[in-house]
C-alpha cells in the first residue's frame, strides 16, 4: 500500500469521529453561525485536539471566514483542514546527516519503542543506508529478544549484551561497532522508565556522556515514543519526559486503533515538540515519517480509492 494511503487507512478511527461530527455540525446550514463554533470546538476537544489548541483552530476559522468572506461549507471545511496542515508544520524533517548519525529512542513500556525501531532500521535500510541497533533496554531478556527478532527482520546487525548491563555500556559498544562497521545510523533501545525521574536522568546522562565522547559531531535525534490510544495522557507524560531528557521528536505509535488521532495537533502545538514518524500498524511497514499535508487530508478526507 502507498504512503498516503497508509496514513489514510490508518487514520479511519479518527476521521470518522471528528471529521464525521465536523459534517454532522455543518449538516443543513447555509452559513457558519456561533452554534457552529461552539460545537467544533468541542469536538476537537473530544478528539484529544487539547483545549488550547481547539480554541486557537477556532479562533483562526473566524478569522479566515471573515477575511476571505467564506460561505460554502465545503469551503468552511477545506478551510479546517488548511489551518490543521498549518498548526503540524515545522520540525518534521529528520535530519540524518553525518555518518553514522544516532537515534536514541525512549518511552514507557508498551508504548511501541522497540516495534518503531524495527521499522525505522527496515525504512532506513530500504533508502540504502547501513543500520546497526543497541538493546540497552536490558531491564528484561525479552525485550532484547524482541530487539533481535526485529534486527533479524529488517535484516541489520545488532549489538546486545546480558540482561541486566548497563545500557551505556551497550550504547559503546554499539557506537564502536557502527563506527568499525561504517554504519550510517545507530539507533538505541532504551529502558527509559519514568517511575524513577532522578534514575532516568542519571541513566540518560550517561548514554549522552558516551555519544558525546565517542561522537561528538554526529547528529543526534531523542525519541520519545507515544502512544495515541492514550490520548491526552500521552501529552502529560510528553510534558514529563521534557523535564528529564533533551527530546528532539516524537514517535507517535497505534494511530490505527484510536480516535484520538487529534492528540498530533496537542503535542505539537501545545508542547511544541515536533512529530517525526507516526505508527498505523504492527507490520514492518507501518511506520511513516510525519508528513503534515498527508496527515491533515488523512483527518478530513477518505481516500476513495482505498483498497
Ligand atoms: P516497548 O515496550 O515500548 O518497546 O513497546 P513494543 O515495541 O514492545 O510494542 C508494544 C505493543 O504495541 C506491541 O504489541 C506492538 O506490536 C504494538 N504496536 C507498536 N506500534 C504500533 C502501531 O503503530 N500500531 C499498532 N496497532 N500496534 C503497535
Ligand atoms: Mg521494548
Amino acid at each position: 500500500m502507498g504512503f498516503f494511503k497508509k496514513i489514510n487507512k490508518g487514520l479511519k478511527k479518527t476521521r470518522d469521529s471528528m471529521a464525521g461530527a465536523i459534517n454532522a455540525a455543518l449538516y443543513g446550514k447555509n452559513e457558519v453561525d456561533d452554534e457552529f463554533y461552539e460545537d467544533l470546538e468541542e469536538i476537537l476537544v473530544m478528539a484529544d485536539v487539547g483545549v488550547n489548541t481547539a480554541t486557537e483552530i477556532v479562533e483562526r476559522l473566524k478569522d479566515s471566514v471573515f477575511k476571505k468572506n467564506l460561505h460554502r461549507v465545503k469551503d468552511v471545511q477545506k478551510e479546517i483542514r488548511n489551518i490543521v496542515a498549518d498548526l503540524l508544520s515545522g520540525g518534521e524533517e529528520i535530519d540524518m546527516i553525518t555518518v553514522p548519525s544516532v537515534i536514541l529512542v525512549i518511552g514507557v513500556n508498551g508504548v511501541g519503542k522497540t516495534t518503531s525501531i524495527g521499522k525505522m532500521a527496515a525504512m532506513f535500510k530500504e533508502e540504502g543506508k547501513k543500520v546497526i541497533l543497541g538493546a540497552a533496554d536490558t531491564f528484561r531478556a525479552a525485550a532484547i529478544d524482541q530487539l533481535e527478532i526485529w534486527a533479524d527482520r529488517a535484516g541489520v546487525d545488532i549489538v546486545k549484551h546480558k540482561e541486566g548491563a548497563d545500557p551505556a555500556a551497550v550504547v559503546f559498544d554499539t557506537i564502536s561497532a557502527g563506527k568499525a562497521r561504517n554504519a550510517d545510523i545507530i539507533i538505541c533501545d532504551t529502558a527509559g522508565r519514568l517511575h524513577n525521574k532522578k534514575n532516568l536522568m542519571e541513566e540518560l546522562a550517561k548514554i549522552y556522556r558516551v555519544i558525546d565522547r565517542q561522537l561528538p559531531y554526529a547528529d543526534r535525534e531523542i525519541l520519545l515514543v507515544l502512544d495515541a490510544t492514550t490520548g491526552q495522557n500521552a501529552v502529560n507524560q510528553a510534558k514529563e519526559f521534557k523535564e528529564v531528557a533533551e527530546i528532539t521528536g516524537i514517535i507517535l505509535t497505534k494511530l490505527d486503533g484510536t480516535a484520538k488521532g487529534g492528540v498530533v495537533l496537542s503535542i505539537k502545538n501545545d508542547l511544541k515538540v515536533p512529530v517525526k514518524f507516526i505508527g498505523v500498524g504492527e507490520g514492518i511497514d507501518d511506520l511513516r515519517p510525519f508528513n503534515p499535508a498527508a496527515f491533515a487530508d488523512g483527518l478530513f478526507e477518505e481516500d476513495k480509492d482505498e483498497e
